[in-house]
């Protein structure tokens, strides 16, 4: 499973190997930038 951290309000679009990796990528973008939004989505690999 990975996942793909996801900035609604800019192109910062990331996939990392595991959700702590990805929520402290994310948590980085939102401190990074105060008004943005990023959401993680779970990658299924077929
Ligand atoms: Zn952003």
């Amino acid at each position: 499973m990975s996942y793909q951290v996801r900035c609604d309000s800019c192109d910062f679009d990331q996939e990392l190997a595991g959700w702590v990796e990805a929520s402290s990528a994310a948590r980085k973008h939102e401190a990074e930038y105060g008004s943005h939004w990023v959401s993680i989505h779970d990658l299924q690999i077929a």
